[in-house]
């Protein structure tokens, strides 16, 4: 089982039907994990475990969503790396997917999957069609998860064509496309004048909601300038940007037509 079908597979068993029913700190003591909150120096939360039992130690957060993330991720090691002691980065998700470690991936899977089941998660999310930052925000807000943690659950389900990227005023920090995105679009290493995101990190004007741009604003590929993409942009940490982009059907299919003339790309 993957680290995600393992979390679905522990949602399910508490029979669990709305996402306010997932009560981290009970599947934690279901499972044989005290919770507590501690001010830890360099990292976010910890895990002791001693044969079936174990403490998480998770660092006080002003937005409960990080909270419950952290939670879910020492769940997650208890539940796939058990023997072991843990201190995890789990406040930065991001800093997780950009880096190689395989573990901590595992773990913030799990979370994704604890706070997020799909059986859940994706009815709501496409009943939204094409939700910006503020409709992921109250999607996020009935999970009681980060905004951060909703976006690249949107990514991870692959119900939408969406693409999610942090930028810095220095370039793209990450990326993550939905699968079905074709991986020939080529985002953008730095962000273009024209982007939204760009008058977000540099003047500080927040965008409107979710608008229209061209695609060669956000893909380098010699024929974005033939579609167009949907871009959202949210403030980050210091310094960054979030950028949600969604793809039209045309940018979809557009890799099957240039086969059919006989080019790849
Ligand atoms: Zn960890």
């Amino acid at each position: 089982m993957t680290p995600g079908q393992r979390a679905e597979s522990l949602i399910a068993s508490f029979g669990i039907s709305s996402p306010s029913e997932i009560d981290i700190e009970a599947i934690a003591f279901a499972s044989g994990v005290e919770i507590q909150y501690d001010s830890l120096k360099g990292c976010d939360a910890t895990l002791v475990g001693v044969d079936d039992r174990a403490i998480a130690t998770v660092r006080p957060s002003s937005v409960r969503g990080r909270e419950r993330f952290s939670i879910g991720h020492e769940l997650g090691h208890w539940e796939m790396h058990r023997g072991r002691s843990f201190r995890c980065r789990t406040d930065s998700p991001d800093e997780n997917l950009a880096s190689n470690r395989v573990e901590e991936k595992e773990a913030d899977s799990f979370a994704a999957h604890l706070l997020m089941p799909a059986t859940l998660f994706n009815p709501r999310v496409n009943a939204l069609i094409k939700p910006g930052f503020s409709a992921l925000d109250e999607v996020a807000r009935e999970f009681e998860t980060s905004l951060l943690a909703t976006s690249v659950r949107l990514t991870d389900v692959n119900q939408l064509p969406v693409a999610l990227a942090c930028y810095s005023a220095s370039g793209r920090r990450w990326y993550k496309f939905s699968s079905d995105i074709p991986r020939r679009w080529r985002l953008e290493s730095k962000l273009d004048e024209e982007s939204f995101a760009y008058d977000l990190l540099k003047l500080g004007k927040m965008p409107g909601g979710l608008r229209k741009q061209p695609a060669d604003v956000w893909f380098e590929n010699s024929n974005a300038d033939d579609f167009e993409v949907y871009e959202d942009c949210f403030p980050g940490k210091d310094g960054e940007v979030l950028v949600l982009l969604y793809l039209e059907a045309d940018m979809m299919e557009a890799e099957f037509e240039r086969n059919a003339r006989g080019r790849r790309f």
